[in-house]
Protein backbone atom coordinates (compact mmCIF):
# COMPACT_ATOMS: atom_id res chain seq x y z
CA UNK A 1 0.00 0.00 0.00
CA UNK A 2 2.58 2.48 1.08
CA UNK A 3 4.84 1.22 -1.95
CA UNK A 4 1.94 2.24 -4.49
CA UNK A 5 2.11 5.54 -3.15
CA UNK A 6 5.26 5.88 -3.41
CA UNK A 7 5.20 5.19 -6.56
CA UNK A 8 2.23 7.74 -7.45
CA UNK A 9 4.15 10.19 -6.04
CA UNK A 10 7.06 9.08 -8.18
CA UNK A 11 5.27 9.53 -11.46
CA UNK A 12 3.84 12.71 -9.89
CA UNK A 13 7.11 14.11 -9.10
CA UNK A 14 9.30 12.49 -12.07
CA UNK A 15 6.53 14.80 -14.30
CA UNK A 16 8.10 17.56 -12.55
CA UNK A 17 11.56 16.50 -13.04
CA UNK A 18 10.87 16.67 -16.81
CA UNK A 19 9.90 19.64 -16.92
CA UNK A 20 12.57 21.19 -14.79
CA UNK A 21 15.39 19.32 -16.22
CA UNK A 22 14.30 20.99 -19.41
CA UNK A 23 13.22 24.43 -18.33
CA UNK A 24 16.02 25.36 -15.47
CA UNK A 25 19.26 24.63 -17.81
CA UNK A 26 17.66 27.09 -20.50
CA UNK A 27 16.61 29.60 -18.17
CA UNK A 28 12.92 29.23 -18.67
CA UNK A 29 10.29 30.37 -15.59
CA UNK A 30 9.53 27.15 -13.74
CA UNK A 31 6.41 28.57 -11.72
CA UNK A 32 4.58 31.13 -13.30
CA UNK A 33 5.09 29.77 -16.99
CA UNK A 34 2.20 26.96 -17.89
CA UNK A 35 3.46 23.82 -19.92
CA UNK A 36 2.69 24.25 -23.60
CA UNK A 37 3.22 22.12 -26.49
CA UNK A 38 7.02 22.72 -27.70
CA UNK A 39 5.67 22.42 -31.40
CA UNK A 40 1.92 24.74 -31.09
CA UNK A 41 2.74 26.69 -28.21
CA UNK A 42 -0.91 25.69 -27.03
CA UNK A 43 -1.40 25.82 -22.82
CA UNK A 44 -1.53 22.19 -22.13
CA UNK A 45 -4.69 21.04 -20.13
CA UNK A 46 -4.41 18.92 -16.91
CA UNK A 47 -5.69 15.99 -19.14
CA UNK A 48 -2.46 16.61 -21.05
CA UNK A 49 -0.27 16.52 -18.32
CA UNK A 50 -1.30 13.08 -16.49
CA UNK A 51 1.90 11.22 -16.14
CA UNK A 52 2.20 8.10 -18.52
CA UNK A 53 -0.97 7.90 -19.35
CA UNK A 54 -1.63 11.02 -21.78
CA UNK A 55 1.14 10.11 -23.70
CA UNK A 56 -0.03 6.47 -24.41
CA UNK A 57 -4.00 7.93 -24.70
CA UNK A 58 -2.49 10.27 -27.13
CA UNK A 59 -0.19 8.20 -29.22
CA UNK A 60 2.84 10.37 -27.75
CA UNK A 61 1.07 13.19 -30.29
CA UNK A 62 0.11 16.47 -29.38
CA UNK A 63 -3.83 16.63 -29.01
CA UNK A 64 -3.88 20.11 -30.98
CA UNK A 65 -0.86 20.34 -33.67
CA UNK A 66 -0.53 16.09 -33.98
CA UNK A 67 3.07 17.09 -33.41
CA UNK A 68 5.23 14.34 -32.20
CA UNK A 69 5.64 14.22 -27.88
CA UNK A 70 9.46 12.73 -26.99
CA UNK A 71 9.21 9.71 -24.97
CA UNK A 72 11.88 11.23 -23.00
CA UNK A 73 8.30 12.33 -20.32
CA UNK A 74 7.04 9.18 -19.43
CA UNK A 75 10.48 7.30 -19.23
CA UNK A 76 11.52 10.30 -16.61
CA UNK A 77 8.21 9.79 -15.06
CA UNK A 78 8.22 5.67 -15.22
CA UNK A 79 12.29 5.95 -13.84
CA UNK A 80 11.35 8.28 -11.13
CA UNK A 81 8.76 5.68 -10.27
CA UNK A 82 10.97 3.14 -10.00
CA UNK A 83 13.41 4.85 -7.89
CA UNK A 84 10.51 5.98 -5.22
CA UNK A 85 9.84 2.83 -4.96
CA UNK A 86 13.28 1.69 -4.48
CA UNK A 87 13.95 4.50 -1.52
CA UNK A 88 10.75 3.09 -0.29
CA UNK A 89 12.64 -0.46 0.21
CA UNK A 90 15.82 0.50 1.16
CA UNK A 91 14.52 2.35 3.97
CA UNK A 92 13.45 -1.08 5.08
CA UNK A 93 10.38 0.59 6.52
CA UNK A 94 11.81 3.74 8.07
CA UNK A 95 9.44 6.55 6.49
CA UNK A 96 11.86 9.61 7.11
CA UNK A 97 14.77 7.87 5.31
CA UNK A 98 12.40 6.54 2.69
CA UNK A 99 11.06 10.04 1.62
CA UNK A 100 14.24 12.35 1.95
CA UNK A 101 16.08 9.36 -0.03
CA UNK A 102 13.44 10.06 -2.64
CA UNK A 103 13.42 13.69 -2.67
CA UNK A 104 16.85 12.97 -3.08
CA UNK A 105 16.17 10.68 -6.08
CA UNK A 106 14.06 13.46 -7.92
CA UNK A 107 16.65 16.17 -8.06
CA UNK A 108 19.41 13.80 -9.01
CA UNK A 109 17.27 12.88 -11.74
CA UNK A 110 16.80 16.49 -12.60
CA UNK A 111 20.93 16.86 -12.25
CA UNK A 112 21.36 14.02 -14.13
CA UNK A 113 19.50 14.61 -17.19
CA UNK A 114 19.89 18.52 -17.28
CA UNK A 115 23.69 18.16 -17.33
CA UNK A 116 22.91 15.08 -20.28
CA UNK A 117 21.21 17.31 -22.58
CA UNK A 118 23.00 20.65 -21.94
CA UNK A 119 25.93 20.32 -20.07
CA UNK A 120 24.67 22.19 -16.96
CA UNK A 121 23.79 21.20 -13.55
CA UNK A 122 21.17 23.58 -11.99
CA UNK A 123 22.18 25.49 -9.13
CA UNK A 124 18.69 25.26 -7.55
CA UNK A 125 18.67 21.49 -7.55
CA UNK A 126 22.01 21.53 -5.76
CA UNK A 127 20.42 23.79 -3.52
CA UNK A 128 17.89 21.13 -2.78
CA UNK A 129 20.38 18.50 -2.64
CA UNK A 130 22.07 19.94 0.08
CA UNK A 131 19.63 20.18 2.58
CA UNK A 132 18.71 16.62 1.70
CA UNK A 133 22.11 15.23 2.26
CA UNK A 134 22.01 17.08 5.75
CA UNK A 135 19.10 15.80 6.75
CA UNK A 136 19.57 12.19 5.41
CA UNK A 137 23.04 12.26 7.04
CA UNK A 138 21.15 13.24 10.34
CA UNK A 139 18.39 10.48 9.86
CA UNK A 140 21.28 7.41 9.44
CA UNK A 141 23.44 8.96 12.16
CA UNK A 142 26.86 9.65 10.24
CA UNK A 143 29.25 11.35 12.02
CA UNK A 144 29.67 15.21 10.73
CA UNK A 145 33.20 15.52 10.79
CA UNK A 146 33.96 12.51 8.90
CA UNK A 147 30.95 14.25 5.89
CA UNK A 148 33.04 18.17 6.40
CA UNK A 149 36.16 16.64 5.98
CA UNK A 150 34.82 14.43 2.39
CA UNK A 151 33.11 17.42 1.62
CA UNK A 152 36.45 19.50 1.62
CA UNK A 153 38.40 16.71 0.11
CA UNK A 154 35.98 16.23 -2.46
CA UNK A 155 36.31 20.07 -3.84
CA UNK A 156 39.78 19.77 -3.66
CA UNK A 157 40.33 16.52 -6.22
CA UNK A 158 37.34 18.00 -8.07
CA UNK A 159 39.33 21.20 -8.12
CA UNK A 160 42.20 19.83 -8.75
CA UNK A 161 40.72 17.59 -11.63
CA UNK A 162 39.08 20.34 -13.34
CA UNK A 163 42.38 22.40 -13.19
CA UNK A 164 44.99 19.01 -14.69
CA UNK A 165 41.99 18.80 -17.64
CA UNK A 166 42.21 22.24 -18.18
CA UNK A 167 45.73 22.43 -18.50
CA UNK A 168 46.54 19.34 -20.34
CA UNK A 169 43.29 18.77 -22.89
CA UNK A 170 43.38 22.97 -23.06
CA UNK A 171 39.44 22.53 -22.07
CA UNK A 172 36.96 21.93 -20.10
CA UNK A 173 36.39 18.21 -19.01
CA UNK A 174 34.95 18.99 -14.99
CA UNK A 175 32.50 22.08 -15.11
CA UNK A 176 32.32 24.24 -11.94
CA UNK A 177 28.84 22.12 -11.70
CA UNK A 178 30.91 19.07 -11.08
CA UNK A 179 33.00 20.35 -8.12
CA UNK A 180 29.58 21.98 -6.06
CA UNK A 181 28.35 19.03 -6.32
CA UNK A 182 31.16 16.83 -5.27
CA UNK A 183 31.04 19.45 -2.41
CA UNK A 184 27.22 18.20 -1.51
CA UNK A 185 28.27 14.34 -2.65
CA UNK A 186 31.21 14.81 -0.30
CA UNK A 187 29.27 15.50 2.84
CA UNK A 188 27.33 12.50 1.77
CA UNK A 189 29.48 9.35 1.93
CA UNK A 190 32.43 11.17 4.39
CA UNK A 191 35.47 11.38 3.98
CA UNK A 192 35.21 7.07 4.40
CA UNK A 193 33.37 6.61 1.69
CA UNK A 194 34.97 9.26 -0.55
CA UNK A 195 37.41 6.99 -2.44
CA UNK A 196 34.72 4.18 -2.69
CA UNK A 197 32.50 6.92 -3.98
CA UNK A 198 35.00 8.12 -6.85
CA UNK A 199 35.67 4.46 -7.97
CA UNK A 200 31.77 4.24 -8.52
CA UNK A 201 31.34 7.47 -10.33
CA UNK A 202 34.72 6.77 -12.36
CA UNK A 203 33.47 3.20 -13.40
CA UNK A 204 29.73 4.84 -14.00
CA UNK A 205 31.29 7.42 -15.78
CA UNK A 206 33.13 4.68 -18.31
CA UNK A 207 29.46 3.43 -19.25
CA UNK A 208 27.80 6.88 -20.04
CA UNK A 209 30.73 7.76 -21.57
CA UNK A 210 30.27 4.51 -23.97
CA UNK A 211 27.10 5.17 -24.54
CA UNK A 212 27.52 9.49 -25.21
CA UNK A 213 30.32 7.91 -27.76
CA UNK A 214 28.16 5.72 -29.06
CA UNK A 215 25.76 8.46 -29.91
CA UNK A 216 27.78 10.53 -31.67
CA UNK A 217 28.30 13.42 -29.26
CA UNK A 218 31.99 14.16 -29.23
CA UNK A 219 34.95 13.14 -27.32
CA UNK A 220 33.96 14.98 -23.55
CA UNK A 221 30.93 14.02 -21.98
CA UNK A 222 29.27 15.37 -19.08
CA UNK A 223 30.32 13.92 -15.85
CA UNK A 224 26.81 14.80 -13.85
CA UNK A 225 24.96 11.18 -14.69
CA UNK A 226 28.08 9.18 -12.94
CA UNK A 227 28.31 11.63 -10.56
CA UNK A 228 24.22 11.36 -9.66
CA UNK A 229 24.51 7.54 -10.15
CA UNK A 230 26.83 7.28 -7.75
CA UNK A 231 25.23 9.70 -4.99
CA UNK A 232 21.71 7.82 -5.32
CA UNK A 233 23.57 4.68 -4.86
CA UNK A 234 25.18 5.81 -1.54
CA UNK A 235 22.03 7.39 -0.27
CA UNK A 236 20.29 4.03 -0.81
CA UNK A 237 22.80 1.78 0.78
CA UNK A 238 24.32 4.33 3.18
CA UNK A 239 27.31 1.61 4.02
CA UNK A 240 28.05 1.35 0.51
CA UNK A 241 31.05 3.32 0.20
CA UNK A 242 32.61 2.81 3.77
CA UNK A 243 31.60 -0.46 4.39
CA UNK A 244 30.55 -2.00 1.66
CA UNK A 245 30.85 -3.40 -1.75
CA UNK A 246 33.23 -0.02 -2.47
CA UNK A 247 35.22 0.37 0.71
CA UNK A 248 38.34 -0.99 -1.06
CA UNK A 249 38.96 2.74 -1.97
CA UNK A 250 38.28 4.01 1.38
CA UNK A 251 41.24 6.49 2.25
ZN1 LIG B 1 0.95 20.93 -30.34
Amino acid sequence: MLAAAFALAGLVMGSVAGCLSYRLPRGIPVILDRSRCPACGTVLAARDLIPVLSWLLHKARCRHCGGAVSPRYPLVEIVTALLFVLAFRCAAGDLPIAVITSVGAFALVVIALADWETRIIPDAMLLLLLPVVVAWRWSVGGDWADGLAGACLAVAVGGGLRWAFRRWRGKDGLGFGDVKFLAVAGLAVGLSGLGGYLVACGLAGIVFGAVWRAAGRGAVFPFGPALSAGLLAGLLMPDLFSSGLFAVGSF
